[in-house]
């Protein structure tokens, strides 16, 4: 029987645009996959969405839709995207399904009649928009919340609980039994150095929301994401259905389960997860990997910054594979990784359009040029250096095997740019072109261009599991279909014809050129205090509000900005009904160019929030008045 390995992204929250953070975690599982099912495999790669909680249900009502139809067009955006970079996952459960939603139930009841879930009644803080309970050693000093900063308010309410302190030292145990249980080991000992200050149990469920899944027996209580998220990984195979078939081969029978998550998210991988799987009676068979973030330089991308990079606007400049070796490649596990353009670009030209491009460039061309196309594996070795890349092609395997099956691909791919640059200069020692100038010699070359020839089809072989489309291009032009690593040795080609008129794989890019074109993507340019006192920003009061008749988006708004009253065309007539903005004492740009929007002059600017699937929203003083400063 075949091996069998099961990967796991985290399922992500709805939330609709996944940003390069998200695909780096998406590309790594796939990575991960793809290498385990070139190595023989039966290999499971699972992903999916986290759609439940009271961030869905507000964004669904603003929106006026329901949750389920709000979930099902950011599912298929999702899946979309997902596919668009080759990401070969097997399934992609949701929350939201039934066959998520019943093994969930069951999970929560039969932990309850074990005794390690029980009714108890919060009491504490809690912030609002996080959903989250908090100790008092938690909050921040002034009572605010650690996580968003936004006050907390004292609640009391009945909950259920998770009695985590109960397996606090059994897990301890299976952390210290398993030192290659959470990787790397700065995260395991973060994780560790928290269950000994003490774990409190958990509260699993919220009564403040609706849209989630219902406790069966209790059904005001929604079982809160811990359970509910976390499930996924065990709803997926089918555990506690009818059919279980495959929770029985990739789980209780499999050989490898690798969870990946980013950092921020480990504790409930490596603390709540498994203290479930234990109260379950479920054997913990997993290894987690976190990894860093992708980092700005600016530092962490957010929204407010406005350094979010997509990676559908980096597709589409450079390429799907420039993306995944770049974030493959420069991702040391453990740590951050930064994104920028200029070192994307630094990195494309030198890995991609000089190394590999160049490399199978000139091979290709040499044995079109002095063979027709064709090479067969020569008697015997000729040139003294032979053995050396032989050996520098053995080791590289070795280290690539071991480094990719323990998710350093960084580690792995650098060994394998060795191998790429060892071959350059290997042309550079035989000089090809010297020997085909004798007759007396044609062995000789048939035989340099034959390890030029492996070479390139080893790389090939150990490139796909990271950037397939080249990797199959590369297939291509030498002549082969995909192999996979049972072809992973040198001089295993009997004879080759390669493509005739070989493919440039990278055009090199001009790094200037790219860097202006990039400008509006990056961060907008830095500007200083006299650029922003060119802005004359006033608070105005909405004293009228009519929507503009065949438009769906537009309202008419008189403004009151001192004695003065503006009329300003507005896109806010989908956020609020025209009669709620009346009395409010907006902020307003005053002096911006009057314009005609379809026909309606428009005299100055309303400033407003947008994103996250939320409505527009304006910002609104609610102390000052026309006459105070903005600024
Ligand atoms: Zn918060």
């Amino acid at each position: 029987m075949k091996k069998t390995c099961y990967v796991t992204t985290p399922i992500y929250y709805s939330s609709g645009n996944v940003h390069i953070g998200n695909s780096y975690t998406t590309i790594a599982c796939d990575v991960f996959a793809r290498f385990h099912r070139s190595l023989g495999y039966d290999t499971l790669f699972l992903t999916g969405m986290d759609e439940h909680g009271l961030k869905i249900e507000e964004a669904a009502t603003a929106a006026g839709k329901t949750p389920q139809q709000l979930v099902d067009e950011l599912a298929e955006t999702t899946e979309q995207l997902w596919k668009d970079m080759k990401i070969s996952y097997n399934d992609f459960i949701r929350t939201s399904e039934d066959r998520h939603i019943r093994v969930v139930q069951k999970i929560f009841n039969s932990l309850q009649e074990k005794g390690d879930i029980y009714l108890g009644t919060y009491e504490g803080d809690y912030c609002v928009s996080c959903e989250a309970f908090f100790t008092k050693t938690q909050l921040n000093e002034d009572g605010t919340c650690p996580d968003c900063g936004k006050p907390t308010r004292k609640v009391q309410e009945e909950c259920y609980f998770l009695r985590l302190s109960k397996y606090q030292n059994q897990l301890l145990k299976h952390i210290k039994t398993n030192p290659d249980f959470i990787q790397p080991e700065t995260r395991r000992n973060e994780v560790v150095s928290f269950i000994e200050r003490g774990l409190e149990d958990l509260a699993v469920s919220r009564t403040s929301f609706r849209w989630g899944i219902p406790v069966s027996a209790d059904s005001k209580h929604i079982i809160y994401v811990w359970i509910d998220a976390l499930s996924n990984y065990l709803s997926a195979l089918g555990y506690l259905s009818d059919n279980d078939s495959l929770y029985q081969k990739y789980w209780v029978n499999g050989e490898k389960i690798v969870h990946v998550v980013g950092k921020d998210i480990i504790r409930f991988h490596a603390v709540y997860w498994p203290i479930m799987l234990m109260a379950l009676n479920v054997p913990i068979r997993f290894k987690l990997y976190a990894h860093g973030w992708v980092l700005m330089k600016e530092g962490k991308m957010s929204k407010s910054v406005g350094n979010i990079i997509y990676p559908r606007e980096v597709i589409a400049r450079y390429g799907l594979d420039a993306l995944r070796l770049y974030l493959i490649k420069e991702m040391p596990l453990g740590n951050d990784c930064v994104f920028s353009y200029d070192r994307f670009i630094e990195k494309y030209n030198a890995d991609l359009a000089n190394d590999l491009g160049n490399l199978l460039n000139r091979t290709l061309t040499m044995i079109n040029k002095y063979f027709s196309g064709k090479l067969k594996k020569p008697e015997h070795n000729y040139y003294a250096g032979d053995p050396d890349l032989e050996n520098v092609i053995d080791k590289t395997i070795k280290k690539y095997l071991d480094s990719f099956a323990n998710f350093r691909f960084q580690t792995g791919l650098n060994e394998l740019w060795q191998l790429i640059n060892r071959t350059n200069k290997y042309i550079d020692e035989t000089t090809p072109w010297v020997v085909a100038k004798f007759d007396s010699r044609l062995a000789e070359l048939n035989s340099i261009l034959y390890h030029l020839y492996e070479s390139l089809r080893l790389t090939a072989i150990m490139l796909w599991p990271v950037i397939p489309d080249t990797a199959e291009t590369m297939f291509k032009e030498i002549g082969l279909s995909v192999q996979d690593f049972r072809y992973l040795h040198y001089g295993q080609t009997k004879s080759v014809q390669v493509a005739r008129e070989p493919k440039i794989l990278f055009k090199r890019l001009d790094i200037e050129e790219e860097l202006k074109k990039n400008q509006t993507a990056d961060l907008k340019s830095l500007i200083n205090i006299d650029d922003f006192n060119k802005l004359d920003l006033r608070v105005g009061e909405v004293i009228e509000a009519e929507k503009m008749a065949k438009s769906d988006k537009l309202l008419i708004l008189k403004i009151k900005i001192e004695s003065e009253v503006r009329q300003i065309v507005s896109g806010l007539a989908e956020s609020y009904p025209s009669e709620s903005l009346i009395g409010k004492k907006l902020i307003v740009v005053a002096n911006l160019k009057p314009v005609k929007i379809r026909g309606y002059l428009s005299e100055g600017m309303i400033l407003t929030a947008e994103g996250d699937n939320l409505p527009l929203e304006v910002l609104e003083v609610k102390k000052h008045n026309s006459y105070s400063k903005v600024n």
